[in-house]
Parts: C-alpha cells; sequence; structure tokens
C-alpha cells in the first residue's frame, strides 16, 4: 500500500490550496472529498436558458489576496456586482436615503472594539472572558441607541456576516469576525467590500480549475472519511472504500463535521470540546428570475437592507449578459430557519410578498424561483460558516489550529484573516500546509 505524505480531508478551497501547496513541494499527497464533486460550499447553476446561478459562495472582494492571486493565476474574469440606482435602507417603517447617524455610531464603536482583538488570539483580549459570555445583541442593547438601530445593526451585522442571531453570537466572536474582514466597511460594503464582485463563469469554476491543476488522480471523489486512526508519526485514514496511510492528514472541512470523524486514539479533550461548540450558521439563499431588471427602471438597485421582516438582504444578482434578470434574496438566524419550516409553496410566497414590499409588485411573479438549503446538505449542514458558542473563544479556542501529532486543521473556520471567506479557506489550507513543508509557504 503506497504511503502518501499527506492526505487531504475535503476539496474544498482549503484543501485543494493546502494539495497545490503540497504537491509544489514535491510531497505525495492526495485530496479525500465526500462528494462527488469539488467546490464544498461553492455551488454554480446554470439554467436551461444560460442564467447563471451561484447557490453556494459567490463574492470576492478587493482586500481578499488570496483569492485575488489565484483569480488572476487562472485568468478568470470578474465583473462588479451591478448598482444601477438607489439601494434601499427599509428603517423603522421609513427609507432613509442614507445610512443614519446612529446605526453608522454603532458600527464605527463595533469597528472600535475591533481593532483591539488580535485575530490570531482573540481570547488574550483582557477583557475576552466578560465579551465571550456576553451576546452581540445584549451589547448592543447597552448602546444607548434607538431599537431600530439596534435591531438593524444586529441583523445586518449578526444575520448578514454570521450567519446566526445577535442573540446567540458572542460579541468577542463578532469583533474577532470584524478585524479578522478589515473592519464593517470592507465586510458590508459592495464597492470595495466583501461584495464588491463575483467570478465571470461562477465560483466553482475556480475550484474546478484548482483541481484540474493538481497530478491525475490526487482528488479522489466520492471518498467520505468516516475515521483516522492516527500516532506521532502518521495515520491510517478510512474511507467507505478503502485505507489510506500517510505520514501527516489535513482535515480541510467545518469543525463539526471534522468532529464527527472518529478519531483513535480520541482526541485531546480541549479540541473535541471544540467541535462540540462550532456549529454552523444558517442563511436562507433564494434566487427570483424574471424576463427583466424591472427593478432598475424604478431607479432601484436592487440591494436592500431591513431591519424587520423575513429578508434581511436583497442584491441584483444578474450576470452581465444574463438572459434573464436575478434578484437574489437572504434569511439568517430564526428567519431562516422559519422560512424553512414552511412548505415551498408557502416559502415562496412570503418570500416574494416581501419582495413585493420592497420592490412592487412586478416582483411577485418570477418565472423561476430557485432555492437551495445548505442545511440539507450532509457534508456541510448550515452555512455561511461556524462559529463558536458562548465562551467557547477563551475556553476552547487555543486548539482551534495546533497540529496534534500527525494531524493538521484546516478550513476557513481555522482562517485568522477573511475568516468564513473563501480567502479565509484558501488562506487556512496553505497555512496548515505550511506546517508540513515550512519552506514552501506562498
Ligand atoms: C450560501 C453561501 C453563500 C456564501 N457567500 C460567500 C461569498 O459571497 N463570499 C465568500 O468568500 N464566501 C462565501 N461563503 C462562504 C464560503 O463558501 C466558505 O467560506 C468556503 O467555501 C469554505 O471553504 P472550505 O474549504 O473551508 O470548506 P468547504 O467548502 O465546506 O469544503 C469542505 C469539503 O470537505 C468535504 N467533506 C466534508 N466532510 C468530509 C469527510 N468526512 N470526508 C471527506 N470530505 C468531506 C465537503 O464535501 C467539502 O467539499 C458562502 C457560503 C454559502 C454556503
Amino acid at each position: 500500500m503506497t504511503v502518501s505524505d499527506v492526505v487531504v480531508v475535503g476539496a474544498g478551497f482549503a484543501g485543494l490550496s493546502a494539495a497545490h501547496a503540497l504537491v509544489g513541494a514535491g510531497l505525495r499527497t492526495i485530496v479525500l472529498e465526500a462528494r462527488d464533486r469539488v467546490g464544498g460550499r461553492v455551488l454554480t447553476r446554470v439554467l436551461p436558458d444560460g442564467t447563471q446561478l451561484d447557490l453556494g459562495g459567490q463574492w470576492v472582494g478587493p482586500t481578499q489576496r488570496h483569492m485575488q492571486r489565484l483569480i488572476a493565476e487562472y485568468g478568470l474574469e470578474t465583473y462588479p456586482t451591478p448598482e444601477y440606482g438607489r439601494p434601499i435602507l427599509d428603517y423603522g417603517g421609513t427609507r432613509p436615503d442614507r445610512r443614519p447617524d446612529e446605526i453608522v455610531a454603532l458600527l464605527d464603536r463595533l469597528d472600535d472594539l475591533s481593532r483591539q482583538i488580535f485575530p490570531e488570539r482573540p481570547w488574550d483580549h483582557p477583557r475576552a472572558q466578560e465579551w465571550d459570555t456576553l451576546t452581540l445583541a445584549a451589547w448592543l442593547s447597552t448602546q444607548n441607541a434607538p431599537d431600530t438601530a439596534v435591531r438593524y445593526v444586529g441583523r445586518v451585522i449578526a444575520g448578514g456576516l454570521l450567519s446566526c442571531d445577535a442573540g446567540e453570537v458572542s460579541l468577542l466572536d463578532t469583533l474577532f469576525y470584524v478585524t479578522s474582514g478589515g473592519g464593517t466597511t470592507a465586510l458590508l460594503d459592495t464597492v470595495g467590500g466583501a461584495q464588491a464582485y463575483r467570478v465571470g463563469s461562477g465560483a466553482q469554476r475556480l475550484a474546478e480549475r484548482l483541481a484540474a491543476d493538481l497530478p491525475e488522480g490526487t482528488i479522489r471523489l466520492e471518498e467520505p472519511v468516516r475515521r483516522i486512526v492516527h500516532s506521532p508519526t502518521g495515520a491510517h485514514v478510512e474511507t467507505d472504500h478503502g485505507v489510506h496511510p500517510a505520514r501527516h492528514v489535513i482535515v480541510a472541512i467545518p469543525p463539526s463535521l471534522a468532529g464527527r470523524i472518529d478519531y483513535s486514539p480520541s482526541l485531546p479533550a480541549q479540541r473535541d470540546a471544540l467541535t462540540q461548540r462550532m456549529p454552523a450558521g444558517y442563511a436562507l439563499k433564494v434566487h427570483a428570475i424574471y424576463a427583466a431588471p424591472f427593478w432598475r427602471d424604478r431607479g432601484l438597485s436592487g440591494l436592500s437592507t431591513s431591519d424587520s421582516g423575513i429578508l434581511t438582504e436583497t442584491v441584483d444578482n444578474t450576470p452581465p449578459g444574463s438572459p434573464r434578470a436575478v434578484l437574489t434574496a437572504f434569511a439568517y438566524g430564526i428567519d431562516a430557519h422559519a422560512l424553512r419550516r414552511h412548505d415551498p409553496a408557502q416559502r415562496r410566497h412570503l418570500v416574494l410578498d416581501r419582495l413585493a414590499e420592497l420592490f412592487g409588485e412586478d416582483a411577485r411573479a418570477p418565472e423561476d424561483f430557485i432555492e437551495f438549503d445548505w442545511c440539507d446538505e450532509p457534508w456541510t449542514r448550515g452555512c455561511f460558516s461556524a462559529h463558536p458558542t458562548l465562551g467557547t473563544w477563551t475556553a476552547y479556542g487555543p486548539a482551534l489550529r495546533p497540529p496534534i501529532g500527525a494531524l493538521h486543521w484546516a478550513g476557513t473556520e481555522t482562517a485568522s484573516t477573511w475568516n468564513g471567506y473563501f480567502d479565509g479557506a484558501v488562506e487556512s489550507g496553505l497555512r496548515a500546509a505550511a506546517e508540513i513543508a515550512p519552506d514552501h509557504r506562498h
């Protein structure tokens, strides 16, 4: 039986990036992927008429340097998020034409505090314990801001960024996430921010290009890893189809899924406890497809953010030259779970009702309505990414990255920069590869 230098578990951006670096360093590497495709949380679907949808992750931003490099390396085209009119800010029943000062003040305060956090070690801050057991909602409620501002900021930060509710994420995790992405402006904005542009052919194409660039036979699809028998000098990785011996293993999957693998011997208690306390967030991303972008005729950009209603955000997601127009809507946390409990027809009705309130009656009659629930995906189980529950950063955070003998940890949830994003996934894969082949850092 051939012994690999490294077995990588998972062919998302983290695993693929790790494999690239390792192969580049001359190490015998294989990637075991549970699904019948690469890319993980990216999934591009092209409808019969050519309308293209990214059902998973889609945007990249100008400060995401790993993604910039990959897009340039593979010569992929990008296009900016369309903004042909005004965005809607649905705020306490009004539609102000700019962010009210009370929202700006709350975001500024979050930015100020976040700059005090080292993203590599959020647990080291002098007030880490206090902030780790305080929810974002509780902190917002002490900021002498109007209820509407508290609700709005809670929804766009906890929902739009962390795909949770403000009542379930800690202030410490929020501050970590904000600093990891370079501040609320970089995280929330379209122009110049994390939602600046999309990959022309769809985000999944980039993952496919990365995979195609690896030596033949490196990627083994439909090989879910069930068990890892490990020692300080190597491991045997067991899938449904066989056993793969290796000197090192990089586990490049979301933490809760990493916790479902059976390790022998068991992992140290701190690492095991961490994976039990990092559940995936929950966002529902749905696409309403229309013959034409009717909202643009009304001077609207299709972008909206709301302090109430089941949809927190919408965006004009129409690719240039697309045969039809796409309005994409997002629900987060409790709203997303509430929608999920309805049957598809009711869910469609509720979403279109809300789109009609925002953009007018034309929104009620899309030609297509496409949804994809990442909670139903056994190899993802939620999205956009996972977050430590209250108290977890300070009690178990230090176990996030350190290798355990032959085992190394990657995946966007282990990144210190752009955690939760593609870019963080790539960073994590390169970091884990560098732990094994330190002289071949990208
Ligand atoms: C709806 C949605 C919208 C998003 N929007 C954006 C966005 O606009 N921009 C952005 O930057 N990010 C976005 N994200 C987040 C982004 O997609 C992720 O951060 C990134 O893709 C994670 O990459 P990863 O390699 O860490 O993990 P994953 O992509 O989850 O890859 C893990 C891989 O491991 C496989 N796997 C799991 N368990 C096993 C096992 N036991 N054995 C073998 N294989 C296994 C999985 O099948 C998967 O292929 C979004 C995500 C979603 C779902």
